[in-house]
This record gives structure tokens, C-alpha cells and sequence, in this order.
């Protein structure tokens, strides 16, 4: 006999304890106490009952009842046949006893607890006569990594089916609970993590089976859907208007879709934009498993951006309203000016002089309302065949003058191949007028200027260069030169570039311009050829 159930015999013994009596239960839980208890070992038991089931199943037909107690020992639930069942609850051994040596006697539960060992005891080993036909085996368990709860597991038999295997067998299932309870573990705190990720993102989730069953939708996509994500679940993706076909085409033909803009409107003046992706999960060998798709929320970042082209919209509205105040104020000013001296003068030279003066200002303020026109809505240009050599060699003419009184030359190098092109005379005409007068005005003296022509068959369109060796822009200047009013000169008015810019544009062309302070300036105008 064991050593430890000898020692064990021999404190019942010193007790006092008669082995004749039925052993009857001391300490005994209360029903809630139970529940509580039972609560606290739920995983466990949940566990050791799935595998109880199937030893049992093997071991179907003899009598056998599997017991699971608490750390101190007392019983928490028990699983076996009806009469194994009914023959121990006659002894009084129920879930919420406790197995205790001092009332019980000689019995596994305590002692393996006590030794924290594998133990068996066999028909008359047992203290009491009462349990000389049992055959009792027991291992204690301790998990450490699931909430670190101990206990033990009995299986009991009668003895003629004593079997030494059955230590073993318990060993074994305490090996696996143990594994399984860390594995749920483990999966559980993954699932929490996941779900947290998930739920908290400021980003939407939807995943689907194959099929394009919804399996996950986060609150997110509750969100920005409108839909509750326990009446999606389970309920096929397709239907839904802004993304259902995406999905479709990633499960149906494997089609990744990245950065969809999707604009989920709720009232008037809110909606969300969101950028989409979606795409098919497949494994390692290639077969579809469902797909995942994500929005990521950029309706802070599209509001920003409206800010900000209304705030450039206004600023660039207000710098062009001071513009033209300041110019149209320097001009009334002297005519205010004039017409004082005027109404106090008799001498009808000096009337004369005054009213041509004015006549001068009331002509720069027409032709300055009439230019801020043509910046703000040009007319739309009136295209004819134009024989280009023609109109350049009539625009330098017209600008020679001005060029001669600085000493500057303008030189032309025509391109043959450029003859006819499609344009509104008298608006290009404008635009190399203004072209020139800047070269000529950065010029001081003795200055060059250059005009070629270069025809681009390709793309069906022509370039003018004019290039000056005048004094040139920093490039913040050169920033600024299409802003309306921008100018560095004395008695600019900062709109001929902008006139430029917005006749080129209407004519569907394009203008360039490359500056270095201290040497000079080219503009490139390309126009296509019709
Ligand atoms: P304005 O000639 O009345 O100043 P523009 O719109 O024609 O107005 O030009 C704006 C500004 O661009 C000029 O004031 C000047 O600073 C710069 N600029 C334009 N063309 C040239 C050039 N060829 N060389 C140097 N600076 C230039
Ligand atoms: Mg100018």
C-alpha cells in the first residue's frame, strides 16, 4: 500500500473516525457559493466535460463518473452513467461537498491535492468499508497560464474494473485541457485585440466569404452605411449601391480595386468621403477564401482642401478688387484734381489744357476697365487661317519703335514650315504686343531681343519664343507674374500677363516662362495649329 494512503488511514484512525459508518460529508458549499464556484471554473469544466463525454463513450457499458473539484476540494460538477450517479449521490457525494479526509476519510481528491500528486486507491485501501468496492483514481491540475486555477479530476469505478492505465488516461486529459484552455485563451485575446483594432479604427471594415457573405463590418461601416452590422452579417455584399460591384469583381474575377473615391451622402450638407479598397483573399494555394475591403475616411482632408481653394478663390478676388482701386484711384485723383483748377479758371488756354488732361486720365481709365475685362472673361476668340510670318512681321514692325529708343534690337527667326495657323488675329496680336513691351521694358539699354517660331507636326501645334537679355526675375518674381496687378514696375499695372494667360488659354494653348535674375527672361507661347 502507498505510503501516502497509509498515513492517511492511520490520521482517520487517530481521529477517531469509526470505518463502519457511512462517511458523510462536513463542509458543503451553498447553492450560490456553487454557482459562484461554478462560474469561476466555466472554461474547465466546459472542457473536461467535452472530453469526460468522450472517454466515456469509450467507455460505455461499465459503471464510470468522472469528478472535477476546486482547488480545497470540493465537488464542481460530475459527468457518468445514471447509476454510477445515483449509487454515489446515496453516499452524499454531490457537486458543492468537500472531499475532506477529516469526514470523508481516506479518499483521492484529498489526497492528491494534499501530495499534488497522481493518486489511486483501490476497493479496501479506502478508510471505510462503505468504499471498499470503489476503485478511485485522481490527478491534480494547476494552469498556470489560464488564470492560474488548480483542482483535480477524478475518474471512479467499481473495483473489478480497476485498471492502472487509468491514471494515465487522466494525466492525459489534464495535458489536453490544458493545452485547449490555453489555445481559447490565446484565440480569445486575440479575438478581443482584433476586435478592438477593428471596431476602434477610424477606418472601415467589410469582409466577406467567397460567396460575398458579409462575415465582418466594423462600426465604422455601420457607420458611414447606415446599416446595422447584425442585419449584414450573413447577408450577401453585392446589393449595396456604392460597393457591392467592387466586390463582385474581386471574388469574381480576383480584381483588386485600390483608392476608389466614394462619397456617402446623409443629408444636404453631410456626407463622407472615403477612398476604397478591395481586394480577394486566397491562401497559399491560390483559392479564394473572400475578400477584405477597407475605407479610409477623408472628409476632413476633402473639407480642407474646399477651405482652401475658396480662402485662395477670395484672396485672389480681394487682391484684384485693391488692384483695380488703386489704379482707378490714381487717375480720378488728378482728374478731381484738374477740375478744381478747372472751375476756378477763366483763362480759356489753361480750360483747354486742363480738359485735355483729363480727357488723357478718362482714356488710361477706359483702357484699364477695358484690359481688367479682358483678364476677368476675354471674349471667346475669333478663329481664322492666319498666315503667322505675316503677323509676327507686322507686330515687330509696331514694336521697333519703342525698341529702337532703347537701343534694343528684335530679331526674328521664322520656322518655314509654320504658314497658316488657326488663331484670333488681333487677340495674339495682343499677347506678343505685351510679350514685347515687357522684354523691351526690362531692357535699360542696347538690349537684344529674339523671336523664333518653331512648328511641332507631331502634336499639330507651334511655339513663339521671345527671349530678352533684360534684368530678369527672382523666381518669387517669377511666381507672381500672372497674379493680376502683380508688377515691379513704377507705372505698371500688372495685367498684361494675365490678359496674355487668359487669351492663350481660351485659344487652348499654353504659355511658359524661365527667368535669371541679371540676364534675362523667355517666354514660350505653344498654340495648336487649329
Ligand atoms: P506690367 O508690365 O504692367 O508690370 P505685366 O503683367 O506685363 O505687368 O508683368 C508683370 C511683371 O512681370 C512685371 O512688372 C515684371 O516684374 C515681370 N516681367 C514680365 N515680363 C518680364 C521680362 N521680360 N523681364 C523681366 N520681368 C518681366
Ligand atoms: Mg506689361
Amino acid at each position: 500500500m502507498n505510503e501516502w494512503i497509509v498515513n492517511s488511514r492511520q490520521r482517520c484512525l487517530e481521529r477517531g473516525m469509526d470505518p463502519l459508518k457511512i462517511p458523510t460529508p462536513g463542509l458543503k458549499l451553498s447553492a450560490i457559493q456553487l454557482l459562484e464556484e461554478k462560474d469561476k471554473y466555466r472554461d474547465i469544466l466546459v472542457v473536461t466535460k467535452y472530453f469526460s463525454e468522450k472517454i466515456l463513450s469509450f467507455l460505455s457499458g461499465t459503471p464510470h463518473l468522472i469528478v472535477v473539484s476546486n482547488d480545497t476540494g470540493y465537488l464542481l460538477d460530475n459527468y457518468g452513467d445514471k447509476t454510477m450517479k445515483s449509487m454515489i449521490n446515496q453516499l452524499g457525494i454531490k457537486s458543492g461537498i468537500k472531499c475532506d479526509e477529516e469526514f470523508m476519510g481516506t479518499n483521492v481528491v484529498a489526497l492528491a491535492l494534499q501530495e499534488q500528486k497522481p493518486i489511486q486507491i483501490i476497493g479496501a485501501e479506502h478508510y471505510h468499508t462503505m468504499l471498499e468496492n470503489a476503485a478511485c483514481y485522481c490527478v491534480p491540475f494547476h494552469f498556470t497560464n489560464y488564470h492560474n486555477l488548480s483542482g483535480a479530476i477524478s475518474i471512479m469505478t467499481s473495483v473489478e474494473h480497476h485498471n492502472h492505465t487509468y491514471l494515465a488516461l487522466l494525466a492525459n486529459m489534464v495535458d489536453s485541457i490544458e493545452r485547449e484552455l490555453s489555445l481559447r485563451l490565446t484565440n480569445h485575446n486575440q479575438n478581443l485585440i482584433q476586435q478592438l483594432v477593428v471596431d476602434n479604427m477610424r477606418n472601415g471594415i467589410i469582409m466577406t466569404d467567397e460567396r460575398g457573405i458579409i462575415t465582418e463590418f466594423n462600426a465604422y461601416a455601420e457607420k458611414i452605411t447606415g446599416r446595422n452590422r447584425l442585419s449584414v452579417t450573413g447577408t450577401p455584399v453585392f446589393p449595396f449601391e456604392h460597393f457591392g460591384s467592387y466586390f463582385y469583381q474581386a471574388l469574381k474575377y480576383r480584381k483588386q480595386c485600390e483608392n476608389i473615391e466614394l462619397t456617402f451622402r446623409y443629408s444636404l450638407d453631410q456626407e463622407n468621403v472615403c477612398l476604397f479598397d478591395v481586394l480577394p483573399i486566397l491562401n497559399e494555394r491560390g483559392e479564394l477564401l473572400g475578400a477584405f475591403a477597407q475605407f479610409r475616411d477623408i472628409t476632413e482632408r476633402v473639407i480642407l482642401e474646399k477651405q482652401i481653394i475658396n480662402s485662395e478663390k477670395f484672396s485672389a478676388i480681394g487682391k484684384m478688387a485693391a488692384g483695380l482701386a488703386h489704379e482707378i484711384r490714381n487717375p480720378l485723383t488728378s482728374i478731381i484734381g484738374f477740375f478744381q483748377l478747372l472751375q476756378r479758371s477763366n483763362d480759356q488756354q489753361k480750360f483747354q489744357n486742363y480738359v485735355g488732361l483729363i480727357n488723357i486720365e478718362l482714356q488710361s481709365m477706359k483702357q484699364l476697365v477695358s484690359d481688367f475685362v479682358v483678364m476677368a472673361k476675354p471674349s471667346t476668340p475669333e478663329r481664322r487661317a492666319i498666315d503667322m510670318k505675316e503677323l509676327l512681321k507686322d507686330t515687330i514692325r509696331f514694336m521697333n519703335s519703342q525698341a529702337i529708343l532703347k537701343n534694343t534690337s528684335i530679331t526674328a527667326i521664322y520656322d518655314d514650315e509654320l504658314t497658316i495657323a488657326m488663331i484670333d488675329p488681333s487677340q495674339i496680336k495682343q499677347v506678343l504686343v505685351n510679350l514685347l513691351q515687357n522684354a523691351i521694358e526690362s531692357i535699360e539699354k542696347n538690349g537684344f531681343i529674339q523671336l523664333c517660331t518653331e512648328l511641332d507636326t507631331d502634336n499639330q501645334e507651334f511655339k513663339i519664343i521671345i527671349e530678352d537679355n533684360g534684368v530678369g526675375m527672382t523666381k518669387e518674381e517669377l511666381d507672381q507674374i500672372l497674379n493680376p496687378f502683380f508688377t515691379t514696375k513704377e507705372n505698371g499695372v500688372g495685367l498684361g500677363l494675365s490678359i496674355c494667360y487668359r487669351i492663350i488659354e481660351n485659344h487652348k494653348g499654353y504659355m511658359t516662362a524661365t527667368s535669371r535674375k541679371g540676364f534675362g527672361t523667355r517666354f514660350e507661347v505653344t498654340l495648336p495649329l487649329v
